[in-house]
C-alpha cells in the first residue's frame, strides 16, 4: 500500500541527478551479437566505426562495466530540467474507477520537449572534448533534430540536419527551433551529397525517408576530417544515456512507498523504453516479480511481428548489420502520427530482451492510442506526444482491467514527451480523420526475404 496518498508529484532535488548511468550489458547473462560489417562480413571493431564517432563513444558501445559516471559538465546541463517529475495521475485513475494506482515519468519537462536531450548532451560533449568541430544527423518530425541542435548550441558544435523532405514542408515549427537553437536544416535528399543527388537524378520531386536521410549524414561525416555523426536512438550507448531516467524512477517510488508491478513504455528504436526500464530489468533480473511491456504501432510492429536477424540499421545499407527484430530495411511504414515510432528495426539490447522473455510487446492501432491520449489530456492536463500516448493507452487499459478484477496494482507509463508540435495529428484525430494501419503479413514476408543472410 502506498504510504503517501495525496501527493500528485514526487520531486527529487537537483543534488539526485544520478552521477553514472546504467550499463545492462554489465547484467545480462548473454550480450547481442556484435554487429556485422557489410562488406567483409566480419564483426565491427572500434576502427571501423572511429570515422563516425568519438572514441568514448565507441568504447561505452561496447563496455561491459556496470557504471559509467556521467561528466560532471553533462550533469550541468542535465540539471537544466532534471530531474524530471514522477506524478501519480490521481484524476486519471478516478476516471476509470480502477483501484490501481497510475504513475507516470514525465520527459517532456526538457526544453526539447522529449527525452532525445539526455543523449543528444551527453554526445555533444564527447564530440566536443573530442575536438570534433561539426556533427551532423538526420531527422524524421525533427523530435532529435531539435534535442541535437540545443546540445550542439550548449557545447558550441556547428549542426547539419537532414530532415526527410516531407516533414521539412509539413512541419515547420521543429525546423525553425532547430535555427533557433544554431543548426543548420536542409530538406533531404539534398544535392549536398552523392546520396542525395543520387536519388534526386531519378526522383526530383522525392519526399524522402529516415533511410536516405540517414545515407546523407553519414556521407557527409565520413567525408569530412572535422565532422562526426550522431544518432539519436537504437546503439547502445544512446540507450545507456537514457537510463537517467529509470533511475530517477526507482528513487521516486521510494519516495512515494510503492513499486511498480507493471511498467508501459513506447518503442521506436527503443531509447525511451529502455531508458526507464532497464533499471528495473536489473532488479527483474535479480529475482523482482515486475512485467516491462514495450508499446508499438501496428502500422510498424517490429517486435511484435518482425523477425529477429541481422539487418542494415538503414535503407541505405550503409550502415553495420545488427541482430534485431525488424521488419525489412525496405519496409516503409504508413504516414501514422507517431513518427519517431516508423523505424524498421529495434534496439539490439530491446530486442534480446524480448527473445529471452524478460520484457513483453503489445502493438496498438493509432486511432486507440489517441483515444487514450485525449482522456489523458483531460483528466492529467499534459498532452501527450502521439509516441508516448500509446505507453499511455496501454496504461489505461490495464487500469481497465484491474478495475474489474479489483487488483490494486501499481502501473508506470513511461511519458516521453508532450505532444505540443503534433497538434495537426491531435486535430486530425478530433475530426475523425485519422486512419488506422494494420501491416499487411504478405508485405512483412516480402521484405524479410530480401534479408541478407549473415551470421545465421
Ligand atoms: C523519438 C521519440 C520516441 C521514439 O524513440 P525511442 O528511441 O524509441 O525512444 C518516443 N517518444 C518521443 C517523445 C520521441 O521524441
Amino acid at each position: 500500500m502506498a504510504k503517501d496518498l495525496k501527493t500528485t508529484k514526487f520531486v527529487l532535488d537537483e543534488s539526485d541527478v544520478p552521477t553514472h548511468w546504467y550499463n545492462l550489458a554489465a547484467d545480462l547473462p548473454a550480450l547481442p551479437p556484435p554487429p556485422i560489417h557489410p562488406g567483409t562480413g566480419q564483426p565491427v571493431g572500434p576502427d571501423d566505426l572511429a570515422p563516425l564517432f568519438p572514441m568514448e563513444l565507441i568504447l561505452q558501445e561496447v563496455s561491459r562495466d556496470r557504471w559509467i559516471e556521467i561528466p560532471e559538465p553533462v550533469r550541468d546541463v542535465y540539471r537544466l530540467w532534471r530531474p524530471t517529475p514522477l506524478y501519480r495521475a490521481h484524476r486519471l485513475e478516478r476516471v476509470l474507477g480502477t483501484p490501481a494506482r497510475i504513475f507516470y515519468k514525465y520527459e517532456g519537462v526538457s526544453p526539447a520537449g522529449s527525452h532525445k536531450p539526455n543523449t543528444a548532451v551527453a554526445q555533444a560533449y564527447y564530440n566536443k572534448q573530442a575536438g570534433v568541430k561539426r556533427l551532423t544527423t538526420e531527422t524524421g518530425a525533427g523530435q532529435w533534430g531539435s534535442a541535437l541542435a540545443m546540445a550542439c548550441a550548449f557545447f558550441e558544435l556547428e549542426l547539419k540536419v537532414y530532415m526527410v523532405r516531407a516533414s521539412y514542408e509539413q512541419k515547420p515549427y521543429r525546423r525553425i527551433l532547430m535555427e533557433t537553437w544554431g543548426a543548420r536544416c536542409v530538406p533531404s535528399p539534398s544535392p549536398d551529397t552523392e546520396a542525395g543527388r543520387r536519388v534526386l537524378a531519378e526522383h526530383p520531386d522525392s519526399p524522402g525517408s529516415l533511410g536516405i536521410a540517414i545515407s546523407e549524414a553519414v556521407e557527409d561525416a565520413a567525408t569530412r576530417e572535422d565532422t562526426k555523426y550522431s544518432l539519436g536512438s537504437v546503439l547502445n550507448h544512446v540507450l545507456l544515456h537514457q537510463t537517467v531516467i529509470g533511475q530517477e524512477a526507482q528513487k521516486q517510488f521510494e519516495l512515494a512507498g510503492t513499486y511498480p508491478d507493471v511498467i508501459f513504455g513506447c518503442v521506436g528504436g527503443g531509447s525511451n523504453f529502455a531508458g526507464l526500464a532497464f533499471p528495473f530489468v536489473r532488479e527483474k533480473l535479480e529475482g523482482r516479480d515486475i512485467r516491462i511491456v514495450a508499446v508499438e504501432p501496428t502500422a510498424c510492429p517490429s517486435l511484435t511481428r518482425g523477425a529477429y536477424t541481422f539487418d542494415f540499421g538503414d535503407t541505405g545499407r550503409m550502415t553495420p548489420l545488427m541482430k534485431m527484430h525488424t521488419l525489412g530495411h525496405t519496409f516503409i511504414p504508413a504516414a501514422i502520427h507517431a513518427g519517431g515510432l516508423r523505424y524498421h528495426g529495434m534496439a539490439p539490447l530491446v530486442s534480446l530482451l524480448y527473445e529471452q522473455g524478460i520484457i513483453e510487446a503489445l502493438a496498438l492501432p493509432q486511432n486507440a492510442v489517441f483515444e487514450g491520449a485525449v482522456l489523458f489530456a483531460r483528466a492529467e492536463g499534459i498532452v501527450p506526444a502521439p509516441e508516448s500516448a500509446h505507453a499511455v493507452r496501454a496504461a489505461i487499459d490495464e487500469a481497465r482491467r484491474c478495475a474489474e478484477t479489483g487488483e490494486e496494482k501499481t502501473i508506470l507509463i513511461g511519458l516521453s514527451g508532450h505532444g505540443h508540435f503534433d497538434l495537426g495529428a491531435y486535430e486530425a484525430y478530433l475530426a475523425g480523420r485519422l486512419e488506422d494501419y494494420e501491416h499487411p503479413e504478405e508485405e512483412i514476408r516480402k521484405a524479410l526475404a530480401a534479408l541478407p543472410q549473415v551470421g545465421t
